[in-house]
């Protein structure tokens, strides 16, 4: 860590031995039990942190309610401004910021860049977006009158984070929902305290510069515990949840519960086709990144890729060469190709997986492990690995959180490999490597994909900002970041004014007096 420059990231960013784990914006404060974030890079423990109390919690949502009655005042392309600020704010901090990242969550050093990149270009974005919150004006059926839709601020916002991105799914939310005019509350992953007090840090600083109140963003610190708290608060019109499906499930329930809105952006099962007439140079490259990038831990990691039988034994040459080729080891040595699971209990899941699969009938075309010895000490390192499958095995209907590949054949046209790709209960992202734009358009027609993302010769992983991120099915339904998902942080007005003399009902009604 010293050697990677980590200590000094650290005192960049404000993170002490033990921090107080929950902000109210300038404000910190905790009164819960203690979190240790350990690093899966190395295993060492990086710093400690004081969770939020159930008191510590309703300091928050006192202070955030406060905040939306002043903050919701403050018009849109102002909010902006102060999201402005703070994009420069992480310019500043993107390497600091990346290095934290990689350490605590343990992607590549380039990946924890990348994350940060993403923040700075939906701050951008958003920018902009705050002067475009627009509306509609429609023709009233009614002489005299005008009518027009417009959107208000929603109110207190909870986002609910998962660990594989710990910095950049905050920021499509809260840099929405600020210019939005929205006060967030947000509670990141328990396996990376470390990365949301970097950034409540860095933007808290933005809150004193301006002067703006206690209250607009702030962060708790916790585990799924508190995460219900959030869920089951009425007072909260708004939840965002980043994770598992077996999470969303429970949130949407109970959000759903108090008729309260629920954003999800849950699991994938994401998968490739392959086509007679793909690039299978590009094919590769892509395949490749997307099933062991991140350690196979995106949500728009490639698990499946759906290969036509004459370009078959190809490809599968082509990939287990390729494997033969990655270095597995500390992320933030920029030599290495793939780094750590998060934890031992991934790796357990991940050893139990290929398990399953071999047990289904699947058989191993490039072994699974897991390294041990010098430089794998946090024993959190794998061996990424490809299985011969079907798609109808239970492993392979599952998102195993780790880099496992399967290969699925199929035979006859194009419409085969689809019916395959989307016989899963997720919905995420997918894609199609074709030359043949006849292949391609069906891909992407109603009779095509049914996720959320579908891409022609680029693989699964790896959006941009600019476009709503979000897939169907078990996926959850939610769309975050760029085009119009901002529409979710906001409540929809329509309103009709009548400036004539007369009051003309709506339907041709007559009601005379
Ligand atoms: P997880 O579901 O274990 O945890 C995610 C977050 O939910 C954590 O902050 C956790 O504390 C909280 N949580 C868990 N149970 C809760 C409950 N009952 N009520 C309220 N909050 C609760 O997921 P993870 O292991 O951190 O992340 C991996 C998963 O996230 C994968 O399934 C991945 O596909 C998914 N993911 C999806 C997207 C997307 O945009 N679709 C993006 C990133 C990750």
């Amino acid at each position: 860590a010293t050697q990677f420059g980590i200590k000094a990231a650290l005192a960049q960013l404000g993170i002490q031995d033990i921090n107080e784990g929950t902000s109210t914006g300038t404000q910190s404060f905790a009164t819960g039990a203690i979190l240790e974030s350990y690093s899966p890079v190395d295993g060492q423990l990086i710093a400690k942190v004081k969770t939020t109390s159930a008191a510590d919690y309703e300091k928050v949502m006192q202070a955030a309610i406060e905040a939306f009655q002043s903050f919701r005042l403050i018009p849109a392309p102002q909010r902006g401004e102060m999201v402005r600020q703070f994009g420069e704010k992480l310019r500043q901090n993107k390497e600091a910021l990346g290095k934290l990242v990689s350490y605590e969550m343990g992607k590549s050093l380039q990946e924890g860049y990348g994350e940060v990149q993403e923040m700075i270009d939906i701050c951008d974005f958003a920018v902009g977006l705050s002067r475009q919150l627009h509306g509609l004006t429609m023709h009233s059926e009614r002489p005299n009158h005008r009518m027009y839709e417009q959107y208000h601020p929603l109110g207190v916002v909870g986002i609910i984070s998962a660990f594989n991105f710990p910095v950049a799914v905050w920021s499509w939310n809260a840099a929405l929902a600020l210019v939005c005019g929205d006060v967030c509350i947000w509670k990141p992953s328990e396996k990376t305290p470390l990365c949301g007090i970097a950034c409540q840090n860095i933007l808290s600083e933005v809150l004193k510069e301006n002067n703006l109140p206690e209250g607009i963003s702030c962060l708790i610190n916790g585990d799924y515990k508190l995460g219900e708290l959030l869920t089951s608060d009425s007072r909260i019109p708004l939840i965002s949840a980043t994770g598992s499906t077996r999470m969303g499930k429970i949130v949407a329930q109970t959000v759903a519960g108090r008729l309260g809105k629920s954003l999800l952006e849950l699991g994938g099962n994401n998968a490739i086709i392959v086509t007679p007439d793909a690039d299978i140079k590009m094919t590769v490259i892509g395949a490749v990144f997307g099933a062991v990038g991140t350690a196979g831990q995106r949500c728009t990691s490639t698990r499946r890729l759906i290969i036509h039988e004459s370009v078959y034994d190809k490809v599968k040459t082509a990939l287990v060469a390729a494997y033969q080729q990655l270095r597995i080891g500390n992320p933030l040595d920029q030599n290495n190709h793939v780094g750590p699971l998060i934890d031992t209990d991934a790796v357990e899941k991940y050893n139990k997986a290929l398990e399953k699969a071999v047990i289904e009938g699947g058989k191993i075309l490039v072994e699974g492990a897991v390294l041990s010895g010098s430089g794998y000490e946090s024993g959190c390192y794998v061996q990424p690995a490809i299985v011969e499958a079907e798609n109808s095995f239970e492993i392979v209907q599952q998102e195993t959180f780790a880099p496992i590949l399967y290969l699925l054949k199929y035979t006859g046209t194009v419409e085969n490999a689809i019916a395959i790709q989307n016989s899963v209960a997720q919905g995420l992202s997918s894609a199609i490597m074709t030359t043949n734009l006849r292949e391609a358009e069906l891909f992407l027609s109603t009779a095509g994909s049914d996720c959320g993302i579908a891409n022609v010769n680029i693989g699964t992983s790896g959006a941009e900002i600019g476009g709503a991120f979000g897939g169907e099915k078990e996926t959850g339904g939610g769309r975050e970041s760029g085009s119009d998902a901002w529409k979710v942080y906001m409540r929809r007005q329509t309103n009709t004014i009548n400036y004539g003399s007369t009051l003309p009902l709506a339907q041709g009604i007559k009601f005379d007096l």
